[in-house]
């Protein structure tokens, strides 16, 4: 997609087994395609999420496939701004722009989008969407610390569970709600496992390979088997460390911010190629969905499922106080020489809550700090190069050169 761009992505020596793990996720979308397709075949509704908000746990309780249908490719994006304001999240754009062009598979087998009010592009994007889609909102409260909005946001679950419930004709227990929970719990400990190996210095994968293992629909039995696997081979794997810039040692990204759904990979290539390695992503691509389990041994699973997630650190929520304490702890655990926060244009809600975490990355991490606002075009790489790679000379003159 960056066409021009002088740098190229990372990548990492692995052992052989970890290789074939990385090649299996290679195939993420084809695979999915697969299983939704086969899945249909059974019976099994697809029902489109476009958000980490939305809990997988209540619809593949209902015996439906929740597939991630967020669009990362700038290719759909001219034909959603024939209805779209142009200064609008390239994501908003994208996602829409595929129900447009109907080009996304996944949206044309969804026989439903559960839809949810977190920022007001995708909210009002919805009502377009929802003319012709079939669709569920889910009414998201913002004020995240408190308790009357956690009642309500309980009630919207079980709201999505009674919808569920009358579309499907099937009877959602406690027992199925209790299973997708162990499913959801073992596959997020999983993605946890295999993030924390970045800790190490040197890591054993890339940021950018890293963000490759996992896929639009959760729960796949044999993704799980995958993230087993690539945990016992890289578990005591050496590595022969990456290329970094002028000295040869990579500089440690926290990477925060916005999501960089499938398709938009580039921008976390770019960053790399400067000489950097993503050593943790506290995105909803990245460690923000797995922070928390949903409580396995709770009489009222509902109850716990929307606990878990409306303790989502999103910039929706006001005043969004654990994303900061999420900064301070991903910061501690994983050694970041620096911090890059990723803006997709016209993310207003993200945008402004930057403010915020440069104060914390400056004044109290001390690390060096950098905002990237961009969209999905490659016409700034340049620009951002340039920038990206003097964050990463200030980053490696703080920690004396080495
Ligand atoms: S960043 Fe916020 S709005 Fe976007 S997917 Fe994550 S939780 Fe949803
Ligand atoms: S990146 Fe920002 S504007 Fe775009 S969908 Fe997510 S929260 Fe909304």
């Amino acid at each position: 997609m960056f066409g021009n761009r002088k740098t190229q992505a990372q990548v990492q020596r692995v052992p052989k087994p970890a290789q074939e793990v990385l090649d299996y996720f290679g195939t993420m979308v084809d695979r999915c395609y697969d299983y939704a397709e086969a899945a249909q075949a059974q019976g099994r509704p697809i029902v489109g999420i476009m958000c980490e908000f939305t809990p997988r746990e209540v619809i593949l309780a209902a015996g439906a496939v929740p597939v991630c249908l967020c669009g990362g490719s700038a290719a759909t994006i001219p034909a959603a701004e024939r209805y779209l304001p142009s200064n609008l999240c390239p994501l908003i754009k994208s996602t829409f722009g595929y129900h447009v062009q109907d080009s996304n598979p996944f949206l044309k087998w969804a026989d439903l989008v559960v839809a949810e009010t977190s920022c007001d592009g995708k909210k009002k994007m919805f009502e377009l969407l929802g003319a012709s889609k079939a669709m569920h909102v889910l009414e998201l409260p913002q004020k995240a610390e408190q308790a009357e909005g956690l009642a309500f946001w309980t009630r919207e679950v079980e709201k999505l569970k009674d919808h569920l419930e009358a579309r499907y004709r099937v009877h959602i227990t406690g027992e199925k709600l209790h299973e997708a929970i162990r499913l959801m719990n073992r596959e997020r400990r999983l993605r946890w496992q295999l993030a924390e190996l970045m800790r190490r210095d040197p890591t054993p994968l890339t940021g950018r390979q890293l963000l490759d293992l996992k896929s639009i629909i959760s729960g796949i039995p044999a993704d799980l088997e995958q993230y087993e696997k690539a945990l016992q081979c890289l578990a005591d794997s050496g590595t022969g460390g990456l290329q970094g810039g002028s000295n040869g040692k990579p500089a440690r990204v926290l990477l925060t911010g916005v999501p960089i759904v499938h398709g938009a990979e580039h921008i976390l290539e770019l960053i790399e190629g400067c000489g950097a390695v993503v050593v943790a992503m506290e995105n909803c691509t990245g460690l923000k969905p797995l922070l928390e389990d949903v409580a396995e041994d709770d009489p009222e699973p509902l109850a716990s499922i929307a606990r878990k997630y409306y303790h989502l650190p999103c910039s929706v929520m006001t005043p969004n106080l654990r994303r900061m304490e999420t900064l301070r702890e991903l910061a501690a655990k994983f050694r970041p020489d620096c911090i890059i926060e990723l803006i997709w244009q016209a993310c207003l809600t993200y945008d402004i809550e930057s403010f915020q975490v440069r104060k914390l990355a400056e004044e109290e991490l001390r690390l060096p700090y950098l905002k990237i606002t961009t969209d999905y075009s490659p016409s700034d790489s340049t620009r951002i190069q340039a920038r990206v790679e003097a964050l990463l000379e200030t980053a490696q003159n703080g920690r004396g050169g080495e």
